[in-house]
């Protein structure tokens, strides 16, 4: 415990927009961090490497980044982002490229089940042996503890592109997703709010049909993670969870979506993450502190 206590880890969550990294040796024993926005990769990078090369070594570092990545430890592309629209950062080799740099060992996750480790450990899924952590912003995505691992099969989940069925109000809107159109992220995604609406969901009074909308959305992913993986947490954060009221309405309308059936009370497993935005961070520790502990 003393050496725990002594060793000095790096952690990172690597957003779209930007990328958080702190110091110290645990999520409650930070000792310096800071916020880089993310650019180009070669910018991004290089400023994060050079902030941590000034705070002083670590030990090693763990990485929570935005997706897709490449999380198969036998792949000779791990710990590369693969094909996103983000401009300049497909293939970008983001994993070795810090642990290169910086000479440690790297702990890699995605962003969302680095925020599901963190909760559950540290916040609101403590204990519970199926936990999701959903992320609403800029994006949606979502992560999932199963015992102490998260879910990596073929590659990690992509919650977020799930086909909900139509709010009956809202029928005119293709969606936004390049992909998949109307998908959960195309329909209820902060863009896809203002693309509807031309403001943010908590900008719009509180008795406008967009707040009915969105819930029915989003409560159609608890349902559909409730029939899945039967968890005993699904915590939902992000920007666009923010707007008062949305968590009561999520709740509302998974509980009268779920009915009886499941057994569960859908309204007391959906919750705001414990750790509020540290999640993610918190997780990223956690990274750190179990490469290190299978490097010794
Ligand atoms: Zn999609």
């Amino acid at each position: 415990m003393l050496i725990d206590q002594r060793r000095m880890l790096g952690a990172i969550e690597a957003g779209g927009t930007k990328f958080v990294a702190a110091i110290g040796s645990s999520h409650d024993h930070i000792t310096a961090q800071v916020q880089i926005p993310t650019t180009t990769p070669d910018e991004t990078l290089q400023r994060t490497i050079d902030w941590f090369r000034v705070e002083g070594g670590i030990e090693g570092l763990g990485l929570a980044s935005f997706g897709p990545v490449d999380l198969d430890p036998a792949s000779p592309t791990w710990g590369c982002i693969i094909n996103t629209p983000k401009p300049g950062w497909s293939q970008t080799s983001i994993a070795s490229r810090l642990g290169d740099a910086l000479g440690c060992p790297v702990g890699l996750d995605t962003d969302v089940n680095a925020a599901a480790i963190g909760e559950h450990l540290h916040g609101a899924a403590r204990g519970c042996d199926v936990a999701i952590y959903v992320t609403v912003g800029t994006g949606i995505g979502g992560g999932a503890v199963i015992g102490k691992d998260t879910v990596k099969g073929s590659r990690h989940p992509e919650m977020g592109h799930i086909m909900p069925r139509r709010h009956p109000q809202d029928t005119g809107f293709a969606g936004i997703c390049p992909v998949h159109g109307d998908c959960l992220e195309g329909l209820a995604s902060g863009p896809a709010i203002k693309a509807r609406w031309g403001v943010s969901l908590s900008e719009l009074a509180h008795d406008h049909v967009a707040h009915e909308i969105i819930a029915h959305y989003l409560a159609q992913l608890c349902q559909t993670q409730i029939a899945l993986y039967c968890p005993q947490r699904i915590l939902l954060g992000g920007g666009v969870m923010q707007t008062a009221g949305l968590l009561d309405k999520i709740k509302e309308q998974t509980t009268m979506r779920a009915g009886s059936y499941f057994g569960v009370d859908a309204g007391a497993i959906i919750m705001a993450p414990g750790l509020g935005t540290r999640s993610g961070i918190a997780g990223a520790f956690e990274l750190a502190k179990r490469t290190v502990n299978v490097e010794h």
